[in-house]
This record gives C-alpha cells, structure tokens and sequence, in this order.
C-alpha cells in the first residue's frame, strides 16, 4: 500500500503520536505482542531455507515511494522477525548470545529516543559522565585501585581508564594500537609512529619485523589486529599445539627466539575465557613473561571478564589486574544487547599515545571521549550497562555466573553418564565441548595411530551431520567446532561445542537436547558403518 509522496506525510513520521488509539501507538502494541510471541517459540519457527529467505530481499532499487509505516511494520513481522533465530531461547546453548533481562526492551527506547552522541559532550551532556563512571567500575573490578586513583581519574580531561565500543573486536583492537604508539613512541630524534608511519617507526627502532603472540585459541580478532595495524599477519604468533592454553615457558622461549632474529614482540595476549572452550590463560606467570620480554600484557576477557563479579570463581582469572590493558564484553557474560564492549587501562594515560584532536569537536582540554576512542560517533550502549549494574548489582550477577558454571558442570556429568557420547573439553567458564562417540568406541585412545585417524574422521563426518541436522529441526541450538587436543595426540577432532550462560535453561533442557542427538546419530548411515569399526589394542 503506497502512501503520499508530500511533506505533510513526512512530517507525520517524524512526530510522536497523538493518543493510545492513534495508528503509531496500535502498531507499537502489535510489534511488542509479536515480538512476546516470537520470544516464547522455538530457536527457529520456520524451516525455511536461505536461499529462500534471499528471494524476499533480492530488490536492489531503492524504493521510489513511500509506504505506511504499518504496512512496512507488518513486512518486517512477516519476512524478518518470523525467519530470524530465537537467541534467547532456553535450547539455545551453542553461542555467546543469550536471553537479555526484559528491562533492556524499555530502556532501548529511551536510548533510541534520546539518540545521544558520545563522541563529544555537546551532544551527549550527562551520558559522557556515565560512561566515564560505567568504566570506572569496570576498572575497579579488575583492578582494585583505592578510593583516590578514581576521585583523580574518573572524570579527568587529560586521562581515560578505558574506552567503550561495540565489542571485542574493537576493544581488542583499540588496546593493541594503543600498545603500538606506546611501544614505537616519541622520542627526542623520532615524531612516534603515530606521525611517522610504522616504515620511519622499523628504521628508527632497527627492527625489520613486530608481532603479536597468543595461544592457538586467540580470537580471529587478533588476525584482523596485526592486519589493520600494519604488522601483517605472518606476525601473529599462535603457539602451542594441541594445548588450550597458552604455556608460560612456551611463551618464553618464542618470544625470546624472535626477538633475536631482529623483531620486536609488541604484545602477549593472555585469554581470559577462550571462545571455543572457555579456557584461561595462566594470566599472572604470562605477565612476569611479558615482563621479562619487555612487552605490553594485554588480557583478552571479552567473555570470561564478568567472572570477576563471583567470589567463587573470580581466582580463575588471577593476576588479570597486572594486564596493561583488558577486554571485556558487556553483551556477553553482562547480559546487555549487542554492542557494547569495553577495553580498560591499567594506566589512565595509555589512551594518550592515541589521543586526537580536531577543530570543531574534541579541542583540547575537552572531556569528549571520541577524542580517545577508535570508532567516531557512538550511542549510548554504556547506559544498558550502567543500568544493569545498578538492577543486578554485583551479587546478582554473582548469581547468574555461578548458576552458568553449575549448569555446565552439571552437562558434563549428564555427558559423561549418558550413552555414546564423550566429553572433549571439560567445562571451563560455563564452556564445554563434546562428541558422539558410539559406546563399543569409547576405548579409542588405545588404538593405533591410523586407526584412530580413521575413526575420528569417520566421527567428524557424524558430528558434522547431527549438528546441522539438530539446527535445521530448529528445536535447540549447539555449535561445533573442529580443535586438537592432547588426549588425541594432537589431532585436530570436529566437537560439539555449547556455552551455557542463559538462566533459563534447564536440566530437562540438556537431557532433551543429547536425547535428539542420538535419535538423530542412530539414524545415519556412519553409525552402522561406525557399528562395525572396532578398537584393536596394540600390544
Ligand atoms: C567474543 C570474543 C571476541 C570478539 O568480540 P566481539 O564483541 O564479537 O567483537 C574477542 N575475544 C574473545 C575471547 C571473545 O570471546
């Protein structure tokens, strides 16, 4: 249906509507009442395929016409909301995205309807302060300094305990170019690298080469890092086979090894919370490395950060306040919507090795804090977190990852108990991996080298199929990836892997997704093939 094309119309969009009956209002209610319903089904209502759903956005020509807002309302309901997968459904239990507390639905209005801008204060006045305060706690979660550190930096003009973004990858990124003006800074015959370019910056310094070194499970962001910053990606040092961690004399003796040949280690990435098994880093014995290779620290705690708000588990992440810098993910583990990442600094003058400063906005001396921050403008995402901070509190949140440990402990058991399947990686920060694995198999680790590579890959090919076999029947959700562990000598095995970090999930949730699994395994062809593979010891 085709509205006017007048500006009378247009001026009807822009303003708010009238009264409760007015069309606005009615389509409001019916967008909520629809998204209630969706919320409540299954992780994917309709089978339908992709390239299917393609078929409704294929038009390329920017509409010509106008349409009414409730006609395009109900195009959205029909071709977006019903395809789309329901994150926060409790069967949902393969990836980071979870179930958001219900608050965040009216506080994203507000924050829509403020439309606030933090890049400078002159179009975001209070929200400025409350980001600055919103890093603040985060930085005194990890960090701990005392009650004079934050009267002196909280809201200082010429400092920045961290900088908020839309996630990990800019946070990791923003700390990483950071260390990398630090690192190649100014002195009294160099302008820094920020002015000179990293060329002047390697011929100054006398190195021909600088790179990162993480553990194998460093997140792609790390390789988008060393890319965007000119260090290439052959400088991204992922070591240790096999191993989820990355091991401290490991980390030692690469380190030393490069700089010898001429190169400069510009930083250690220490993981708080791996993405494909939850695995933590040795943190403190990584910084004394660090310290030792004269490097920056930098802890990657875009997931695992929010453990730090539980007493029992908070140890897990020892020695995390000795990074230079840290990453954390508030639309992670801190159950805000997507978008809102952060990156704290030990230093609050770190960020200066960045600082910018331009004419019409971010003058010198001024608190805005696009002055600091990689990305330009920027919402308000820092509030969702403010207010969750306030509405959970520290204790709640304590609540909620001891409950996501418990339940992850208490799959691994069920894992364990349950016929035909095996627990790969055991639950490290409410992540875990596994597989099937039929029962007359389950002495593998005694086979032969060969037979063991045949099995595994004939293994493979079963998880592959009943992974996407569950996503397709659209009940529950569980991601897989491929890893290599010690246990398999190494070789790299496709695993079932599950995070479990929403609330409402249950155990009779669990029970019933391994349940489907193996309906869903004994149904395939690889299983009687698997049935007549047997484990011959070797002597
Ligand atoms: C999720 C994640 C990231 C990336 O964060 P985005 O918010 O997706 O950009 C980086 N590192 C780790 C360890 C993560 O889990």
């Amino acid at each position: 249906m085709k509205a006017d094309v007048s500006l009378e119309h247009l001026y009807r969009v822009f303003t708010k509507p009238e009264n409760n009956d007015s069309t606005l209002a009615k389509i409001e209610r019916h967008l909520s009442d629809n998204l209630s319903d969706f919320l409540s089904q299954h992780v994917v209502t309709k089978k339908t395929s992709l390239e299917e759903i393609e078929q409704d956005f294929r038009e390329y020509l920017v509409p010509e016409s106008p349409v009414f807002v409730s006609s395009h309302a109900q195009d959205l309901l029909d071709k977006l909301v019903s395809h789309s997968v329901n994150t926060s459904s409790p069967t949902f239990i393969g990836h980071m995205t979870s179930a958001l507390p219900y608050f965040h639905l009216p506080l994203a209005k507000l924050l829509v309807g403020l439309n606030q801008n933090l890049v400078k204060i002159e179009t975001s006045k209070a929200f400025t302060p409350l980001e600055r305060q919103t890093l603040g706690m985060l930085h005194g979660l990890i960090y701990k300094r005392e009650t004079n550190f934050y009267d002196q930096y909280l809201h200082s003009a010429k400092d920045a305990l961290g900088a908020f973004c839309s996630g990990g990858t800019i946070a990791n990124l923003t700390a990483l170019w950071v260390a990398r003006n630090k690192i190649l800074g100014p002195n009294e015959h160099f302008a820094g690298v920020a002015k000179e370019g990293l060329f002047a910056a390697y011929q100054h310094y006398g190195i021909d080469d600088m790179g990162l070194m993480s553990s194998k499970r460093g997140h792609y962001s790390l390789g988008k890092a060393v890319d965007v910053l000119g260090l290439g990606r052959k400088n991204m040092l992922a070591v240790g086979q096999g191993s989820q961690v990355l091991k401290p004399e490991e980390a030692l003796r690469v380190g030393k090894e490069y700089q010898a040949r001429g190169k400069k280690l510009l930083a250690i990435i220490g993981i708080a919370g791996t993405t494909e098994t939850g695995h933590v880093d040795p943190l403190e014995e990584l910084s004394e490395v660090a310290k030792e290779l004269g490097t920056w620290f930098h802890v990657d705690a875009a997931w695992g950060g929010a453990t730090l708000f539980s007493s029992t588990h908070r140890s897990v992440l020892k020695g995390i306040d000795k990074a230079d810098s840290v990453t954390i993910d508030a639309h992670k583990q801190m159950y805000v919507p997507m978008g809102a990442g952060m990156v704290l600094f030990k230093d609050p003058k770190s960020s200066n090795t960045v600082r910018h400063h331009a004419q019409y906005i971010l003058r010198e001396g001024s608190k805005d804090l696009g002055s600091t921050t990689l990305e330009g403008s920027r919402n308000g995402m820092a509030m969702m977190l403010y207010s969750s901070l306030h509405i959970l509190g520290r204790r709640g949140y304590e609540l909620l990852i001891d409950r996501s440990m418990q339940m992850a402990v208490k799959f691994a058991q069920l894992i364990q108990q349950t016929e035909h399947f095996e627990l790969i990686t055991p639950p490290t920060l409410s992540l875990l991996t596994y597989r099937l694995c039929p029962q007359h198999l389950s002495n593998m680790a005694e086979a032969s080298d060969q037979q063991m590579a045949e099995v595994n890959s004939q293994l493979d090919t079963l998880t592959v199929s009943v992974q996407k076999q569950q996503r397709e029947a659209g009940k529950s959700f569980v991601s897989r990836t491929r890893i290599e562990t010690e246990s398999y000598k190494g070789i790299s095995t496709t695993v079932f892997r599950v995070v479990l970090a929403n609330p409402l999930t249950t155990e009779d949730d669990l029970r019933a997704i391994l349940e489907e699994q193996v309906t869903l395994a004994k149904n395939t062809k690889i299983w009687q093939e698997l049935s007549k593979q047997s484990i011959e010891r070797i002597a």
